[in-house]
């Protein structure tokens, strides 16, 4: 299962990456889990991408695509991966199409703006593992702890209110043109993920039958 995982930030994209990875049993490629570990670690890429992630721009696409040929290309992606947050833009989408990765499904979930702005307010991000949590809707069971990891719980710097703003008008301007790019290929599943976290992820694994 080589899977791409195609919505607006805070649709609910990690989350429902993280059911479907251990259900099929491969990993997630999440791209901004990616960047903000090099943030963390102050790697040339991590002071690049800071720039941009924090104004809530797209990171430029000969970055991008260069550190995803690299990832795909490690073993753990040899029987199937998941991705969150690539490709973003058309010349990603174009890129990944010329590679020799086939692709068996685009899944995108449908989610309103009011609702991103809703959930984004309110989530929370592990600062070890990149698990999400959110406030209300998805709670740890120790507040401010990871449930997986023990680490620390903390807001994202880009999920302030006018970054979140900017974030959305990217992704309607450059990736929302992704849906019909996948469309004519026969590829793409719409998803209603307006709701809870369990009955979007039957929704998913049903459209992944
Ligand atoms: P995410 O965690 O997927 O919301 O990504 C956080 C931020 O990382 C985005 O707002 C972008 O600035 C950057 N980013 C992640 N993936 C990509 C990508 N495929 N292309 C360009 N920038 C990206």
């Amino acid at each position: 299962m080589r899977l791409i995982l195609l919505a607006a930030p805070g649709a609910g994209k990690g989350t429902q990456a993280e059911k479907l990875s251990e259900h099929f049993g491969i990993p997630t490629i999440s791209t901004g889990a990616i960047l903000r570990k090099n943030i963390q670690e102050g790697t040339e890429l991590g002071k690049l991408a800071k720039k941009y992630i924090d104004d809530g721009n797209l990171i430029p696409d000969d970055v991008m695509i260069k550190v995803m040929d690299a990832r795909l290309a490690e073993d753990d992606c040899k029987n199937g991966f998941i991705l969150d947050g690539f490709p973003r833009t058309l010349t990603q989408a174009q890129e990944l199409d010329k590679s020799h990765i086939k692709i068996d499904c685009v899944l995108n979930l449908n989610v309103a703006d009011e609702t991103i702005i809703n959930r984004l307010s309110g989530r929370l991000e592990c600062s070890k593992c990149a698990a999400t949590f959110h406030k209300i809707y998805r709670k740890p069971k120790v507040e401010g702890i990871c449930d997986f990891c023990g680490g620390k719980l903390v807001t994202r710097a880009d999920d302030t209110p006018e970054t979140v703003k900017s974030r959305l008008s990217t992704y309607h301007s450059q990736t929302e043109p992704l849906l019909k790019f996948y469309r004519e290929k026969g590829l793409l599943k719409t998803v209603d993920g307006q709701d809870g976290i369990e009955s979007t992820t039957k929704e998913v694994l049903k459209a992944l039958k």
